[in-house]
């Protein structure tokens, strides 16, 4: 009864390729399924337990509410959120909260799980958790979400804090969303910094935080292609997305040399075969709020992007975005999952038989959490580091977790996407293990 939107299929089938079919039509499977699909494949890699890879896959706790609040024009609107805690046999649970109209529970759900083993990934003493509210961001004025945000955390503010859950900025909010979640919660529980993360610096923000998941997505990027005796400099790129992710992604590339030949956001895509001046577009996108009407570049279909011709794409954006309807056309050499399960099952199973090296997103995109990890711990001693320091250990964490990936990759003989899974599961299964998880 709590999740009537559930399809049968995501949480009792292993999640093989055919449920797609089920799944109205669509051309994605189902981001849960494509999930406990991931999640089961490293489990039989890692030999688990059934009983123990069935109780890591339930989710600790499920969260719906609904958010009612006046618009600017005096009517009610109200709205679905979700706040789903995965597990937290490693320490509190953590994770973004997305505002997007594409907010459903099993997206959340998949989501938190995913956060699970991104957090063990990165070896940072958490366990997963998402939260989400179904709306559109862009619908609603800076009052209205203002009044969204309080209400939502007037609802589930005795289900986070500190050592339980850390919400933290993902699609659709930012570091003044947290700010309002910390005010309300502040109401109830005292002053608290250390309950959501990604905060303005003048609350108790960590200087880098902003920067962080596209700082390491390029730290990732520099550990995978010095495998192949290549860097960034001098290499082509694509970029998918130009959000906080995409945009900061973009920028560090075109510092490092890399050569950025096509960048799409939702207001469309440019491409430029010499390379786009990204501190240009910054410029114009910050004065317009546009993209495709940039003079240093063509524009082009936002479709295109991912099929376009480059050395490494970077999907920024949405789940489910590669799938059996491009995947076989993909030129890249390279994916740089910066997003969160942009590359469904099938496309998986397509680009890895055309020799495509993909950095899976519980790796590729950790770079934010692992930021949030040290504004946490920055807001525990109330003592603030320098931007060089976080840089440098975000940095230390990216490197050190691709080795452990590679490590996994030749111990069970796999993939990058099964060495990060089996890594974070592995991680986990210890911890539920060393607590006894049997009654
Ligand atoms: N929303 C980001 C993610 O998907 C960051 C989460 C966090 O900092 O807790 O990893």
């Amino acid at each position: 009864p709590n999740h009537p939107q559930r399809s049968p299929t995501a949480r009792n089938s292993i999640g093989t390729i055919k449920d797609t079919s089920k799944h109205q039509g669509k051309v994605a499977m189902n981001a849960l399924a494509a999930t406990n699909r991931n999640f089961r494949l490293a489990s039989r890699l890692l030999g688990l337990d059934s009983k123990l890879e069935k109780s890591l896959l339930i989710p600790f706790r499920e969260i719906k509410v609904e958010c009612t609040i006046p618009k600017d024009d005096g009517t009610l609107v109200s709205y679905v959120g979700f706040r789903i805690q995965h597990d937290n046999a490693r320490g509190p649970m953590k994770g973004g909260i997305r505002y997007h109209p594409e907010v459903d529970p099993d997206e959340v759900n998949a989501l938190a799980q995913l956060m699970t083993w991104k957090t063990a990934v990165a070896d940072i003493p958490y366990g997963g958790a998402k939260g989400g509210i179904g709306c559109n961001p862009r619908d609603l004025s800076r009052s209205e979400l203002e009044r969204l945000t309080r209400v939502f955390t007037q609802k589930i503010h005795d289900l986070i804090g500190i050592h339980t859950d850390v919400p933290a900025p993902d699609m659709g909010t930012n570091a003044q969303t947290m700010a309002w979640i910390l005010d309300e919660y502040s109401k109830f529980h005292g002053h608290s910094p250390a309950v959501v993360t990604g905060k303005p610096i003048d609350l108790g923000g960590s200087l880098g935080r902003e920067a962080a998941t596209g700082r390491g997505v390029v730290y990732a990027t520099e550990a995978l292609l010095a495998e192949y005796g290549k860097s960034i400099e001098g290499m082509t790129f694509v970029i998918q997305g130009f959000g906080n992710v995409g945009s900061w992604a973009a920028r560090l590339i075109h510092e490092k040399g890399g050569k950025i030949v096509a960048v799409s956001d939702i207001t469309g895509a440019i491409k430029n075969p010499n390379g786009i001046d990204i501190p240009q577009l910054l410029k114009h996108k910050e004065a317009t709020g546009d993209l495709k009407s940039f003079s240093g570049g063509d524009s082009m279909d936002a479709n295109e992007v991912l099929v376009h011709e480059c050395d490494v794409l970077i999907p920024c954006a949405l789940g489910g975005v590669l799938n059996r309807e491009n995947a076989a056309d993909v030129k890249a050499k390279f994916i740089i999952e910066a997003a969160n399960h942009p590359t469904d099952p099938e496309a998986d199973e397509i680009l890895s038989k055309k020799g495509v090296i993909i950095l899976p997103d519980i790796y590729a995109n950790a770079g934010g959490v692992t930021v949030s990890y040290f504004e946490w711990v920055q807001n525990i001693q109330g003592f603030m580091w320098d931007e060089e320091k976080v840089n440098k250990e975000l940095k230390k964490y990216m490197t050190g977790a691709f080795h452990n990936i590679k490590n996994m990759c030749q111990t069970h003989d796999c993939g990058l996407r099964m060495g990060a899974f089996t890594l974070g599961v592995n991680r986990v299964a210890r911890a539920t293990t060393l607590r006894g998880w049997e009654a």
